[in-house]
């Protein structure tokens, strides 16, 4: 009898500690999230199609104000429903209907300071973000770190990228999301030095669920975060930049005003990875800050620096590009590193009226430096002042250059993030568009920002000329890259090669190891709407002619995009549509052929160029109609790609 009381009792005091206090799923009702408090910590947990997504994770900040990640109390939920129609002409997808549940949690702490978390469930998608009201006379906090974290079951594999040290690699530029991937490793391995993981990062919950991670919404008002190390039962943490980023110079965490917000949290769930390489979350959940000051136009460029590298940056070298971008119909050229030492800034405006008669508009490089690193490269403190920027932008509008890429950032501190968003902006004033390198993650900048172009923040083609272990890799991160890195934001990669060695002479040295159709594979699956190919103008007699053409052709810009088959780091096949032509890509990374049944209901009867390689790894092209049924049988030979033209 006294036993029974008590364990009533017990149950009770367990309810109260232990209590679920919100709940909310998608407009499908398949994915579904529950929010708890235990003992004063709020935490989540996730579930999809029944199954475990994320188990109970935890939740709340630390600020200069308090501790809001314990000794919280629960006032009250909300749930409303979230419906937003936009159009996006730099992502995966141009027409996007976004549907979320909304459920906002609200919080306080022992001095009664309010805390919202706010979720938008969507049918695959979970962004998650804190919401602070001011309180009381309070306007200004400081947000040191978070308790936020995402707890996966021990038996989930990982598809992750390390964050890199601070103040290393090339002359003291990193981090800058250039570690490459490793593939199905367990949980809780650790990072040397325990730095964590960048985002995006891919789990594999068995044969469960797919979830991806990331980040979007970060602008000068909040520091750009990261995963930590996972525990050996597989708990990954919120992190914020190591302190000794940018050489030590500015904090780890974020000022912000109150009523106030930090950015979003994505996380991406299905039972397949179709949701994964379709999702438009990044996007969704984050509106433009400003308005473009003109119609941007995007297209594909030729840049000499990538395989002809440093000597190239020359007058002769660069005509030579130009004329080679005039006859591929390219719309731009990419003038690297160097060219105001080695032209000079009196003959660039030459230069670039010559690039004009040939219809070929230009895109100049610049160090993003500075005072942070050592990059020795010019033009340099050209883009680190307003001052300085603003003068060399009014030259550069004079001039007629329609976009910039500024290399070599200094990591993900609030003090960087407001340098990313200074240019942007003071860019559109002078009409040029930007790209990033040697940087972070774009989050969600593609819509925040009119004149972002591209972020490179991979191990990128650069690499390819410069290490054997990447070249002997290249097909095994192409099949990582639209299910991981690209799926959440533009990749700038500049690859495409159809050099058989990738330098300058094209006889002998860095040997390209996957196939000519490989190449142009990955002008499809990788996206970014400015695309600087790394194809030379020897290309245009020693290289196949229907791949030229291929090439002469391709876009840039896409309508739709979908998930056809693949598995990281194994073999991947994608759509993607512009106007009314399908190209169906795919590249295999594994030591043998590969043999896949497609649907492509999309093709059904319809007349199709199919480019693939024969055993020998020679480029083949055909004619084809694609059976009434949609079905396609195709062979993919190692190392090596295929693409299907409408
Ligand atoms: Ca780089």
């Amino acid at each position: 009898m006294k036993k029974g009381i008590l364990s009533i009792l017990l149950l009770f005091i367990t309810n109260i500690i232990f209590a679920q206090v919100a709940t909310v799923s998608s407009p499908d009702g398949k994915l579904k999230l529950d929010i708890f408090l235990e003992e004063g910590q709020p935490k989540y947990s996730v579930e999809y199609d029944g199954k475990t997504a994320l188990e109970k994770s935890p939740l709340g900040l630390l600020t200069n104000e308090g501790d809001f990640s314990k000794n919280l109390t629960f006032k009250e939920q909300t749930v409303e429903q979230v419906e937003k129609k936009y159009t996006q002409d730099k992502i995966k997808k141009s027409d996007i209907h976004y549907v979320a549940n909304k459920l906002t949690s609200s919080f306080e702490d022992e001095k009664q300071r309010g805390l919202s978390i706010v979720f938008q469930v969507s049918n695959n998608d979970i962004a998650f973000r804190y919401e602070l009201p001011a309180w009381g006379e309070r306007r200004a906090v400081v947000i040191e770190e978070e308790a936020t974290g995402f707890k996966f079951p021990e038996y989930t594999t990982t598809f992750l990228s390390n964050m890199m040290g601070a103040m290393g690699a090339f002359a003291r530029t990193s981090p800058s999301y250039e570690s490459g991937y490793t593939n199905d490793e367990p949980v809780g391995k650790g990072t040397y030095g325990n730095l964590g993981y960048v985002f995006p990062g891919l789990f594999r919950l068995g044969n469960d669920n797919w979830v991806l991670l990331s980040e979007t919404g970060v602008s000068s008002q909040y520091n750009a975060s990261h995963l930590s190390d996972g525990t050996k039962d597989g708990l990954y943490h919120i992190q914020y930049p190591h302190l000794n980023q940018n050489n030590g110079f500015g904090s780890r965490g974020a000022q912000i005003s109150l009523p106030g917000v930090t950015p979003w949290r994505t996380i991406t769930v299905g039972n397949t990875l179709k949701p994964i390489v379709e999702t438009t979350i990044a996007f969704d959940v984050v509106e433009p800050l400003y308005q473009p000051s003109q119609e941007y136009k995007f297209g594909r460029g030729t840049w000499s620096w990538i395989v002809w590298q440093d000597q190239s940056m020359n007058w002769d070298d660069q005509v030579k590009y130009i004329d080679f971008a005039a006859d591929m119909g390219y719309e731009y050229i990419l003038i690297d590193a160097l060219w105001d030492a080695n032209i000079g800034y009196e003959k660039m405006e030459e230069l670039i009226d010559y690039a004009h008669s040939k219809n070929v508009d230009v895109f100049l490089w610049y160090n993003s430096n500075g005072a942070f690193n050592d990059a020795p490269q010019g033009p340099r403190n050209r883009m680190s002042t307003s001052i300085a920027r603003k003068e060399e932008m009014k030259w550069l509008q004079k001039i007629g250059v329609k976009g910039l890429k500024v290399d070599f950032f200094g990591g993900d501190k609030q003090e960087t993030m407001r340098f990313y968003e200074d240019i942007l902006s003071d860019a559109n004033d002078y009409g040029l568009m930007i790209i990033f390198h040697g940087c972070t993650l774009p989050r969600g900048w593609e819509r925040m920002y009119p004149n972002f172009v591209g972020s490179e923040a991979v191990l990128a083609s650069e690499m390819l000329i410069f290490s054997q272990d990447v070249r002997e890799k290249e097909a095994f991160y192409a099949t990582l890259h639209p299910f991981i890195r690209n799926t959440v934001g533009t990749m700038e990669f500049g690859g495409v090669f159809m050099n058989k060695f990738l330098n300058r002479g094209n006889t002998r040295g860095q040997e390209r190891l996957t196939t000519d159709v490989f190449q142009i594979a990955t002008g499809i699956l990788f996206q970014s709407p400015v695309q600087m190919f790394a194809l030379t103008p020897n290309n245009l007699t020693d290289a196949e002619g229907f791949l030229m053409d291929f090439m002469k052709d391709i876009p840039t810009t896409w309508n739709e995009t979908l998930y056809i088959d693949g598995y990281p780091g194994k073999y991947t096949v994608i759509a993607r549509r512009n106007g009314d032509n399908w190209y169906i890509a795919g590249v295999n990374a594994m030591e043998e052929a590969i043999e896949l049944q497609l649907d492509l209901p999309m093709l059904k009867g319809e007349k199709v160029n199919i480019y693939n390689d024969n055993n020998k790894k020679e480029p083949t092209l055909i004619n084809h109609t694609i059976k009434k049924d949609g079905s396609y049988k195709v062979t993919i030979q190692p190392n090596g790609g295929f693409v299907i033209k409408q």
